[in-house]
């Protein structure tokens, strides 16, 4: 048994990579690490223990995750680097092998980081805590606040669809959930805490209940019933997942904001079959007119990846079409990069680093148009805006209900409130509305 007193005031730094899923988790270990004595190092200090959270998404992430071990370690040479996330339950060896790294911890074993920490020596070789990921079952709650207002509560992990281009099943391991009665209890803890907006973040949250024998919806209901100054934000939920039923009762809801991120991945039915993905496109576009149906103003972002084995440049036209034609307001574009151990890798058709760009490049260009006009369909109506920071010093920055970014001056500490505003015009770097005024009722 580690003697925890060993920790106190011990200087702690943690910098995290990749979903609002990791951050949420290294939120959970720092506080567990706190409780034990640890305090955070401010900036220029040097710290006893460096925690990087890993991303594996992508080869671009790994290399991302292999240049922050990097500078941690320059910056902070005699400290203890741990290493954990989902390139640490992909790869241990390969980060065991990074310089300055003295532990990795798997997917199961990184809320135990203090059981492995005192026994470790600046000199000595790297260790690994890393068991197989079938083993990771059980749920470990996690909220996170950022820099601002917004916290992420951890609602689900893992995953059982095993998509073809994807490994973060290999990285999380199944699907599974705390109980809603225990996830409406961590959003009040978050609430008291002085939350405004909770975005329920997971890596298949609409799967949320599978381990319980409860759903996303009792969820969404149960928190929707929650009498508190607070607006709850459904981060990506798989087209298949997101039922009618949801749509409609969100579009009554007094808690969850008409914001929807979808992931599509392909506009084709040819591409979503060799992606295994668990709808076509013809659901997709049922859901996008469902929601606009009944929240005509709601936001809908979308995933879309671009260039996996399989997507012709007939197909890629093909799926430009079909998304130019749906009503959303923004795409998120990620660019295919191969993963180890995944069934993409055995189908023959491959495409060029060169015309991955070229794709990605007219998506980007597709998604600026759709988000122009959304926001220019919203200029002249009035939303409540959760004020969230400053930017430049002198504005600050918040988005409305239907997550539209919203600007104003102001030298009032306004941050954390609502407000109703009128939306106006763009401002001059073009990423947010004025408001043409504020309903000075605080809402
Ligand atoms: S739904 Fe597919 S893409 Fe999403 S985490 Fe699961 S396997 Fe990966």
């Amino acid at each position: 048994m580690i003697d925890h007193s060993v920790f106190n005031n011990k200087k702690v730094v943690f910098h995290t990579l990749g979903c609002k899923l990791n951050f949420a988790e290294t939120s959970a270990i720092g506080k567990k690490m706190r409780e034990e004595g640890f305090v955070k190092a401010k900036s220029g200090e040097q710290a006893d223990v460096c925690v990087i959270n890993t991303c594996s998404v992508t080869d671009v992430a790994d290399r991302k995750c292999r240049q922050a071990i990097g500078k941690f370690h320059r910056q902070h040479p005699n400290a203890l680097m741990v290493v954990t996330g989902c390139y640490a339950q992909l790869k241990p060896e390969e980060i065991a092998n990074i310089e300055g790294v003295n532990l990795v911890l798997g997917a199961n074993e990184k809320f135990s980081i203090l059981e492995y920490l005192g026994n470790l020596n600046k000199d000595d070789s790297a260790v690994i805590h890393h068991g197989s990921v079938k083993k990771v079952r059980e749920f470990k709650p996690s909220c996170s606040r950022d820099d601002r207002t917004r916290y992420f509560l951890k609602v689900q992990d893992g995953c059982d669809y095993f998509c073809t281009y994807c490994t973060i099943p290999m990285a999380r391991g199944r699907s599974r959930s705390a109980s809603v009665a225990e996830t409406v209890e961590m959003a009040r803890e978050a609430i008291r805490e002085g939350a405004k907006e909770i975005v329920l973040t997971g890596v298949n949250i609409g799967d949320f209940g599978r381990s319980t024998g409860e759903s996303f919806f009792d969820l969404v209901k149960a928190l929707d019933n929650i009498e508190a100054d607070v607006r709850f934000r459904i981060s990506s939920i798989e087209p298949n997942l997101l039922s009618d039923e949801i749509i409609t009762f969100v579009s009554q809801s007094k808690r969850i904001m008409p914001h929807f991120h979808i992931p599509l991945q392909s506009g084709t039915n040819e591409v979503l079959k060799l992606m295994k993905r668990k709808y076509d496109r013809e659901l997709f576009s049922h859901r996008v007119d469902k929601i606009k149906l009944v929240l005509p103003d709601a936001f809908i972002g979308v995933d879309v990846i671009v260039g996996v084995h399989g997507e012709t440049a007939e197909l890629f036209e093909e799926s430009c079409r079909f998304i130019n034609s749906l009503d959303i307001s923004q795409l998120h574009v990620f660019t295919y990069s191969e993963r180890a151990g995944t069934k993409m890798l055995e189908i023959e058709h491959h495409n060029s680093v060169t015309e991955k760009k070229r794709r990605s490049d007219i998506l980007h260009l597709l998604s600026e148009k759709k988000t122009k006009a959304f926001y220019e369909k919203h200029q002249g109506k009035t939303y409540p805006v959760l004020w969230e920071s400053r930017n430049h010093g002198e504005n600050i920055v918040g988005f409305t209900s239907n997550y539209i970014r919203v600007e104003k001056p102001s030298d009032r500490n306004d941050i954390n409130t609502v407000e109703m505003v009128q939306l106006g015009e763009w401002n001059t770097d073009g990423n947010a509305l004025l408001i043409n005024y504020c309903l000075k009722s605080k809402v």
